[in-house]
C-alpha cells in the first residue's frame, strides 16, 4: 500500500512541478512583454528629446552630435527632392498651405482653395 502512496504522491508532485512550470511562462511572457512595452516607451522619449534637439539646431557645428545634424539635414533634403521627383512623375504639386496633393497645372487648391 506504500508503495501505491508513494507512486501517488510523485504523481501529485509533478503535476504540481508541470503547473508551477506553466505558471512561471505566463508570468515570464507577462514580464517580457512589459519589459518590451516600456523599451518602446524609452525609444519614443529618446526620439522625441532628439527631435526637440534638432529643432533648436541652428547649424553650429561645435554642439555635441552636429555631425549626426548634419546627417538628418541631408537625409531630409533628399527626401525632399525625391518627394519632388515623385510628384512630377505624378503630374502633381503639393499645395503650400495644406500640403495636398494637386494637379500640376491648376490655378487653386482643390482641398483648402489656396492659390497656387
Ligand atoms: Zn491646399
Amino acid at each position: 500500500m506504500a508503495f501505491f502512496e508513494e507512486i501517488g504522491k510523485h504523481i501529485t508532485q509533478a503535476g504540481q512541478g508541470v503547473a508551477q512550470q506553466t505558471k512561471n511562462l505566463t508570468d515570464t511572457a507577462r514580464l517580457s512583454a512589459a519589459v518590451s512595452e516600456k523599451e518602446k516607451q524609452i525609444q519614443k522619449l529618446y526620439t522625441q528629446i532628439g527631435q526637440a534637439y534638432y529643432e533648436r539646431w541652428d547649424g553650429e557645428t561645435d554642439v555635441p552630435e552636429s555631425e549626426k545634424m548634419e546627417q538628418i539635414r541631408t537625409l531630409q533634403a533628399e527626401i525632399d527632392q525625391c518627394k519632388k521627383d515623385m510628384n512630377q512623375i505624378k503630374g502633381v504639386r503639393e499645395c503650400p498651405n495644406c500640403h495636398a496633393e494637386v494637379k500640376e497645372g491648376n490655378r487653386f487648391c482643390n482641398y483648402c482653395g489656396a492659390k497656387l
